[in-house]
């Protein structure tokens, strides 16, 4: 008997996953990217781990949030928290029909769910003085001032050149707790498959009387990813975005590819600022947390390198 403990994953999906960047974000392609993605998760469980999924959600809120606009005057447009609530609802669907279909299919008997997932910051985070996190449609100048009177919108000019160059904008506030890991830890346990803090999670805060409430904000998905992977004692982190590795000087002459990296050079790399906001920059960030709490390793590769990844033949390795 094969008596190795399996190990866990947390795999953290970019957007390129779910929706590529010239679609439009129907159902149908969203599907045939979900199918090409499970393609993978499929590898990962045939090698012997145990998966948590968690993924983006921006292209799906943001249409979601159009949605809410332009039908605002037949049905009541839902706030931020609850927008993202659909979206884990929306993806933890496509993923947990694709990948159930693949495995009644080969007569393999594994559970798959997706967890809607709450994940706590902080009131007093600085993000919410002065939020950064472009959020939902384009709107002229006079569009936007009617959203910051009407509906106390925080708005802010993200594209100049445009005729449309204001847009919404919300507070990307720290994740410190994920409210349901202990279920989802539970979950995997029980043999699952879990999907769990879509597109960051939904940011909620806690009450003086330990009651939690949602608040209009969007979590960064590889940070609260992290979280996650902590929390449930995860393994490996696996962050699988378009590019096979993280580089340094990245787009010069002298660009060079991370493979297998300690934390300490991650941290000197992040700190020279080789990795861009809001899109490696985070991941690295993520990827050191994980290993610094005490996790084995993280990875950032990309989706169709994650199985060689994993058998260390590819992608940005970080240990310890
Ligand atoms: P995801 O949807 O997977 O989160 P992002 O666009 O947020 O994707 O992040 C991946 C992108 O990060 C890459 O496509 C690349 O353009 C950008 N990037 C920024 N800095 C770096 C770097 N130092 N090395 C590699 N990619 C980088
Ligand atoms: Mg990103």
């Amino acid at each position: 008997m094969n008596t190795e403990k399996k190990k866990l994953v947390v795999i953290a999906l970019g957007g390129n996953a779910i929706k590529q960047a010239h679609e439009k974000g129907t159902a149908e392609e969203q599907f045939k990217n979900v199918e090409i993605t499970c393609e993978q998760l499929v590898k990962m469980n045939a090698m012997g781990y145990k998966l948590i999924i968690t993924h983006g959600n921006g292209p799906q809120a943001g249409n979601l949030l159009i949605q809410q606009e332009e039908g605002k005057n037949i049905v009541p447009p839902q706030p931020l928290d609850v927008v993202g609530a659909m979206t884990q609802g929306q993806i933890g669907y496509m993923f947990q029909n694709t990948l159930q279909n693949y495995f009644m299919q080969k007569g393999k008997d594994i559970p798959i769910t997706a967890v809607i997932t709450q994940v706590l910051v902080k009131e007093d985070d600085p993000d919410f003085k002065d939020p950064s996190k472009p959020v939902g449609p384009f709107y002229t100048e006079v569009e936007a001032k009617e959203l910051e009177k009407a509906k106390g919108y925080i708005v802010k000019k993200v594209k100049p050149n445009s005729d449309k160059p204001w847009r919404r904008v919300v507070p990307s506030p720290e994740p410190y707790g994920i409210v349901e890991s202990n279920c989802i830890k539970a979950l995997v346990d029980a043999r699952a498959i879990v999907i769990a803090s879509g597109g960051g999670g939904i940011p909620v805060m806690k009450n003086n009387d330990g009651t939690l409430s949602g608040l209009e904000a969007v979590i960064d998905k590889d940070k609260a990813g992290n979280k996650l992977a902590q929390e449930v004692k995860a393994d490996i982190f696996l962050v699988l975005t378009d590019v096979e590795n993280a580089k340094i000087n990245f787009g010069e002459q002298n660009e060079q590819a991370l493979g297998n990296i300690t934390v300490e050079e991650a941290e000197k790399y992040l700190q020279e600022g080789h990795f861009l906001a809001g899109s490696m920059g985070p991941k690295v960030t993520a990827a050191i947390r994980f290993v610094k709490a005490g996790g084995e390793k993280s990875i950032i590769t990309s989706l169709a390198n994650a199985a060689d990844a994993l058998n260390g033949k590819t992608g940005t390795i970080i240990v310890k």
